[in-house]
């Protein structure tokens, strides 16, 4: 039932018999079960004409994905509610791949973040083209920060399920579709931007909410990947956020302004 179950598949039939649901699939059991994680040949079956029958678990005797059916909205609506079952057919069944953009812009938005507190918070009196090129360079830094601390929290979730293994899988951890995962899981980021634009009096609360839905999402993304316990993914989650903090610790020991959003020393941003 681990994640590096893949290797062991049969020359496929799929694209003779017209099975399976992306096109130019060429290996079976290349997708899980949503219901039980166990690993399926097909998701559906196409007899003739567009006769479609969505294929039946053998271990758990429900259907292997019935997202396949559902609209995407529905769908979104499921991770947002963070279900493990819209975890399952989103990173296993589907062959999304915008991880690498949505990261980019997730820390896009938590330097505008950074950087929207750091203008509140420092009142310049010096001349205008100056404070011009004082806060584009104070944007960019911003964004080498957040994704330095984002770096050391994914060093720290990747460092305790490594340590962790031995004892937990008889089969090695994907961790490329791990990262995948965890950085699909932080699109609640992409929240912050309508939080600090619409700037009320509830904006701390909410970014603290934000924060707590992404380490949510996190979590079960760790749990869904790997099929672990929800102990060992919680702990894995505190892991990244201990040494994130302590990078942002060392950042403050240097006495650099880095706005962070770190759990730990939120309270004194505000
Ligand atoms: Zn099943």
């Amino acid at each position: 039932m681990g994640t590096g179950g893949r290797s062991g598949q049969r020359p496929g039939k799929a694209s003779t018999d017209g099975v399976g649901v992306t096109p130019g699939a060429s290996a079976s059991y290349q997708y899980r079960c949503i219901e039980c994680n166990q690993e399926a040949k097909e998701l559906y079956r196409d007899y003739n004409h567009g006769v479609l029958k969505i294929t039946i678990c053998e271990s758990c005797q429900k259907p292997v994905d019935k997202y396949i059916e559902y609209d995407p909205v529905i769908i979104l609506i499921n991770a947002i509610l963070c279900k493990a079952q819209a975890y399952r057919h989103i990173l296993f069944n589907t062959k999304i791949n915008i991880h690498g953009k949505l990261c980019v812009f997730c820390l896009l938005c938590e330097a505008y973040l950074r950087w929207w507190q750091l203008q509140d918070s420092n009142q310049n009196t010096a001349p205008d083209d100056l404070i011009r090129y004082a806060k584009e360079w104070d944007f960019y830094r911003m964004f080498a920060i957040a994704s330095l601390e984002q770096t050391a929290f994914l060093i720290g979730i990747f460092t305790f399920l490594w340590v962790e293994q031995p004892m937990t899988a008889k089969k090695k951890p994907n961790f490329i579709l791990l990262l995948k995962a965890l950085l699909l899981s932080s699109y609640g980021k992409l929240l912050l931007i309508p939080a600090v634009i619409w700037e009320h009096d509830y904006t701390p609360l909410c970014l603290k909410l934000i924060k707590v839905f992404v380490l949510t999402s996190n979590f079960q993304a760790i749990r869904v990947t790997l099929n672990i316990n929800r102990k060992l993914s919680l702990m894995a989650i505190l892991s990244g956020l201990l040494l994130e903090s302590t990078m942002v610790y060392f950042f403050q020991r240097m006495e650099w302004d880095v706005g962070s959003d770190c759990a730990i020393y939120k309270d004194q941003d505000f």
